[in-house]
């Protein structure tokens, strides 16, 4: 059964164009409430811890050396259906083939700097919020 919570970070290219505002706006207006927040850096090796997922890709150095590039602000979100709701927010992977309208397609720079990431299952996004956050920096 589908759960109430999705994890999200905005990634350093949105931060450093000033997009935390506009992005937090959108997530609001589509009716996700923000349980978690902060904005942190991640060093190249916690980066590699999070997308250990990916290590085999051929992007996987370029992704961990971007992501621990500048500042990034996680989430925890709630809404009904968040995982996948959220998804739908935030549009493909490539911004080059994003829904017209998602956060993805207003704000991402490529492939790789795409503004935004999202869980893409209740399981891992219990396993990114607790990444980030301790259970008493969840309101
Ligand atoms: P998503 O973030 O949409 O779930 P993936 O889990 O497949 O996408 O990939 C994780 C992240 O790795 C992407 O958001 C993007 O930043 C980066 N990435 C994915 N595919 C590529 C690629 N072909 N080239 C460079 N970076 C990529
Ligand atoms: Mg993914």
């Amino acid at each position: 059964m589908a759960t109430n919570r999705t994890f999200t970070m905005i990634k350093p290219d949105a931060v450093e164009a000033g997009n935390i505002g506009a992005i937090t706006k959108m997530i609001q207006e589509a009716g996700f409430r923000i349980v978690a927040m902060k904005m942190t850096k991640l060093s190249e090796e916690r980066a590699g811890q999070f997308y250990e997922v990916h290590s085999e890709r051929p992007f996987y150095n370029d992704l961990c050396n971007y992501m621990s590039s500048g500042a990034i602000v996680p989430m925890i979100l709630e809404k009904d259906n968040a995982v996948e709701d959220f998804r739908t927010l935030i549009g493909a992977t490539n911004p080059a083939e994003a829904a017209e309208g998602t956060i993805r397609n207003l704000f991402a720079e490529s492939i790789e700097a795409n503004a935004i990431h999202g869980s893409d299952s209740d399981e891992n996004a219990a396993i990114e919020g607790s990444f980030f956050f301790s259970a008493t920096e969840r309101f």
